[in-house]
C-alpha cells in the first residue's frame, strides 16, 4: 500500500516507503484513492450535484472544493487535494491561483483552453468492430467532451487492451489536421484532446495479433 509524501527536498510523491527521515506522510492510498474518486466526479462529470461553479474552461474555487470534499470525508483539507495533485503521474488536474481543474476526461461541456503545440502523430487504441466505424465517420466523443488522443503508440495500446483483447490501433496525422486548422490539444504528456478527427486523418496500423 502507497502513501502520499512531502518533504521539502522530495516534493510531493507516492511510494511505499518515505525517502528520507524529513519526508511526512499526507494520506494513505485509501484515503488518496477515495478523495480522486470524488474529485474526479465533481470536476469531470457533475459539479452542479455539489453546488461546484466551474468557468468555461473547467475551473473551480479550490476552497469552495476543499470545503464540498470535507463535507463528505470529515479529514480532508485542502493540502490533502494539493498533494493528491502533486502527486499524480497522470497529470490529471492542475491547480492555478486557487483554482482547480481536470485537465481531460470531461463529459460535462467545458472549453479547454490549453496552449496550442505542434504535433506529429497520434493514436488511438480501438477494438476491430469500433476502427472500421471511426474510418467512415472520422472519430468523434461518445459520452465525453472530447476525443482522447494517446501520444504513443504503446499508451494507445494500454487503452485499447482495456477495450479488447486484440486492439487496433488508429493513427492520426495531427500535423496534418492541425495545418487544415483542426485544433488538437495536448492535456497531459500522454494525452491529446480534440472536438472530432475526420476520416482523411486517419489510418490503422495494427491489426494486432489475430
Ligand atoms: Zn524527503
Amino acid at each position: 500500500m502507497w502513501k502520499v509524501w512531502y518533504c521539502k527536498t522530495h516534493g510531493y510523491y507516492r511510494d511505499e516507503e518515505k525517502r528520507c527521515e524529513n519526508c511526512v506522510e499526507i494520506m494513505d492510498e485509501e484515503k488518496a484513492v477515495r478523495l480522486g474518486k470524488l474529485l474526479s466526479g465533481i470536476l469531470r462529470h457533475f459539479p452542479e450535484r455539489f453546488g461546484v461553479r466551474m468557468s468555461v474552461e473547467g475551473w473551480a474555487n479550490l476552497d469552495y472544493i476543499a470545503r464540498v470534499l470535507s463535507k463528505r470525508n470529515r479529514w480532508v483539507r485542502k493540502k490533502h487535494i494539493i498533494a493528491l495533485v502533486k502527486s499524480d503521474e497522470k497529470g490529471r488536474y492542475e491547480i492555478k491561483r486557487n483554482m482547480i481543474r481536470a485537465r481531460y476526461g470531461h463529459s460535462i461541456n467545458v472549453d479547454l483552453d490549453y496552449e496550442d503545440n505542434e504535433l506529429e502523430k497520434l493514436y488511438y487504441g480501438s477494438n476491430e468492430e469500433e476502427a472500421e466505424r471511426i474510418l467512415e465517420i472520422g472519430l468523434k466523443p461518445v459520452k465525453q467532451r472530447y476525443v482522447h488522443l494517446s501520444t504513443s503508440v504503446e499508451k494507445a495500446i494500454e487503452v485499447g487492451s482495456l477495450r479488447s483483447d486484440n486492439p487496433v490501433i488508429i493513427e492520426v496525422d495531427a500535423k496534418k489536421a492541425q495545418e487544415d486548422g483542426i485544433r488538437i490539444m495536448k492535456a497531459t504528456e500522454h494525452i491529446a484532446l480534440a472536438e472530432e478527427i475526420p476520416p482523411k486523418y486517419l489510418r490503422i496500423i495494427s491489426e494486432s495479433m489475430k
